[in-house]
């Protein structure tokens, strides 16, 4: 099954696509981490969308279509995927529906309350991408990420500046995309308002959606 998994900056969704992408043996593709990866490899796409990704503003259209095409067309996609991140714009919507059939998706729903407050907490593994919560998801070594050892950091774009810049991002360029699927039928809302210890309660919705499916 091919799921989109959308949802404003903060709400949670790398976390609850790790979860279900575990559980259903299938892969997730985060645009963001794709990009991360280049910047801290310091390749030739990481050194062109480095300015873009830190002040929190959508990279181009034309690179990020071709990134995604390019991984989607991977073996291990074959069977499916959740698309974490990406479409951000109708244009990459649009895109997207001309090289994969989309079969839902999931659009994880919080209050401007809870987001906020998820985005400040959050630290990142700076080798495997592992997503902890300073409260909510504490790792068991302060600073130190529980699967790989690597040292948890506070992304560049979580600074107060960029932060506010993404949510402005996310409403003018990424809140069309939700009508856009929502007008196909393919989008359900998922209410992510719960802490992580009940991350049960979200992932029971989204098995309803995807049950049969995946
Ligand atoms: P994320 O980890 O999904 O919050 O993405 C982090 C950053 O990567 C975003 O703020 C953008 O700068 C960039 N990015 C990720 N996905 C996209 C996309 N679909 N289109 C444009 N830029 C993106």
């Amino acid at each position: 099954m091919n799921v989109v998994i959308l949802g404003s900056p903060g709400v949670g969704k790398g976390t609850y696509a790790n979860f279900l992408s575990e559980k259903y043996n299938t892969p997730r593709i985060s645009t963001g981490d794709l990009f991360r990866e280049a910047i801290r490899d310091e390749t030739e796409l990481g050194k062109k969308i480095k300015d873009y990704v830190s002040r929190g503003d959508l990279v181009p259209d034309e690179i990020t279509i071709e990134l995604v095409k390019e991984r989607l067309e991977r073996d291990d996609c074959k069977n499916g995927f959740f698309l974490d991140g990406f479409p951000r714009t109708v244009v990459q919507a649009e895109a997207l529906e001309k090289f994969k059939k989309i079969d839902k998706v999931l659009n994880f729903v919080a209050s401007d309350r809870v987001v906020l407050s998820r985005l400040g907490g959050r630290r990142t593994c700076r080798e495997c991408g592992a997503i902890y919560h300073i409260k909510e998801i504490p790792p068991k070594v302060e600073g130190i990420c529980d699967f790989c050892g690597g040292k948890l950091y506070q992304r560049s774009d979580e600074t107060p500046q960029a932060i506010k810049n993404r949510l402005k991002v996310y409403r003018e360029k990424t809140k069309p995309v939700l009508d856009y699927f929502r007008k196909r039928g393919l989008l359900v809302d998922i209410d992510a308002k719960y802490p992580f210890e009940e991350i049960d309660k979200v992932i029971f919705q989204c098995e309803k959606h995807l049950q049969g499916w995946v």
